[in-house]
């Protein structure tokens, strides 16, 4: 990963927010409002909720606000009218909101939808702090290429890769033997199959620990956001696949782990508050306040460890296949399980369909190389097409 190309200029740092109203980008906007003077906000962007944006462009005096609806267009230029902030919509206009010149930017839109935006600004060599982890699922390799080849800085905001990254040793990576990402097993740790096939969406996005939006909680429901992580770990990290380990901690307490030859485990601890990860990257490469709940580990008393079980959460074996397998099969992976999580959401599909549908997705497609951005929208399109059909045939089981 490159961490060192960063021209780190002296505060106030001038910040974009892509995906501002969501919940890293809430969190986001929280922790620079704190400290108002260390930060100038240039651009904040949101997919349809006005009102929100407007209201934290005005909070951090945001010099753009952008929608990617473009039909919210009026709406937004309303609520900003006498300000001076200047609006700005549709999809296009998210990516120009990210190639504005600001010096670090925060990509939090969920999804393959980020890709493009996130790019921008990794082009013209900003720090980007990446809690998008389906960009890099989705276009890993040509991804971590642009990023080089820009002189662009990439910080990992994934509560997980965070944690790797505050304990990995960079200058000798050759003395890691493994690095081990934590899961808290989701709201459906114990539950049986059988009764899985029966959950509602409401239940899944009902995570235990985390307070997080509705994609990333279903996936943490199936296990297939470690899934997920565990190909985002690898494009972050100078690691081997085989060198990826996942242990579920149902406390969220140790955030992951780093091992090393000499015997050494190496772990970041703290409460499940996003803001200490964001923060993090937000104030990179200083350490800034957050005001996440302390961590009192006399009070958690008992931290567990188990292995994750494969056969009622198979998705882990789906994500490792998709990486070993490499070309744009890790792209169908992300684009089908967008698909089944959005149809699982409208209660189209059951919650176990979901690792189905990716499951036969993946049986369906040929993995092709990935030598260029378009091959990874056609493959993106193909998934989600094949994905589609395959949801077309599903029947939503009863939910209690
Ligand atoms: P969210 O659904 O709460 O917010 C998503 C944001 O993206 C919103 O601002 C929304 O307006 C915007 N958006 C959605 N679709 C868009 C589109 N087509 N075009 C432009 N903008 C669009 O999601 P979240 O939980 O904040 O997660 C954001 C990303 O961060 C995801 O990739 C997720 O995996 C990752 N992440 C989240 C957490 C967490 O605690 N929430 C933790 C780790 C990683
Ligand atoms: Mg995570």
């Amino acid at each position: 990963m490159t961490v060192n190309n960063a021209v780190i200029r002296p505060a106030p740092r001038s910040v974009t927010i892509l995906g501002s109203t969501g919940s890293i980008g809430q969190n986001t906007v929280d922790l620079i409002g704190r400290c108002p003077d260390s930060f100038l906000v240039e651009a904040l962007t949101a997919n349809s909720r006005v009102e929100l944006l407007a209201a934290q462009a005005k909070k951090l005096r945001a010099r753009l606000a952008v929608v990617a609806d473009a039909s919210r267009y009026e709406d937004l230029k309303d609520a900003l009218a006498g300000t001076g902030i200047e609006a700005a919509a549709g999809p296009d206009a998210v990516s120009e909101a990210a190639d504005r010149p600001a010096d670090w930017v925060m990509a939090a839109i969920v999804g393959a939808a980020g890709l493009r935006p996130t790019l921008m600004a990794a082009r013209r060599g900003a720090v980007v702090a990446l809690a998008n982890k389906e960009c890099l699922i989705c276009a890993g390799d040509l991804f971590i290429q642009e990023i080089r080849r820009h002189g662009a800085t990439l910080l990992p905001v994934d509560s997980e890769h965070s944690a790797i990254f505050q304990v990995f040793d960079f200058d000798q990576p050759d003395k890691v033997l493994r690095i081990i990402l934590t899961a808290s097993g989701g709201p459906f740790r114990n539950m049986s199959r059988e009764a899985l096939h029966s959950v509602s969406p409401a239940e899944a996005i009902a995570h235990p620990n985390w307070s997080m939006g509705a994609k990333i909680s279903v996936d943490s429901a199936t296990m297939m956001n470690k899934g997920l992580e565990i190909i985002e770990a690898y494009h972050l990290f100078p690691v081997l696949q085989d060198q990826i380990d996942t242990l579920v901690h149902p406390q969220s307490v140790v955030h992951s782990l780093v091992e090393y030859v000499d015997g050494s485990i190496l772990a970041q601890l703290g409460t499940p508050d996003m803001r200490t990860p964001i923060a993090f990257a937000l104030g990179w490469p200083d350490r800034m306040a957050a005001p996440s709940p302390r961590l009192r580990l006399e009070d958690v008393g008992t931290l567990t460890f188990e292995p994750p079980d494969p056969e009622r959460f198979p998705a882990l074996r789906l994500a490792r296949q998709a990486l070993q397998t490499g070309g744009s099969a890790p792209t169908v992976l992300n684009a089908a399980n967008e698909v089944a999580v959005h149809s699982f959401l409208e209660s189209r599909i059951g919650f176990l369909d979901i690792t189905g549908i990716v499951e036969d997705t993946l049986a369906q497609t040929t993995s092709a190389s990935l030598n260029t951005l378009d091959d990874v929208h056609a493959a993106d399109d193909d998934a989600r097409a094949v994905a589609r059909a395959l949801v077309a045939g599903y029947k939503a089981p009863v939910v209690h």
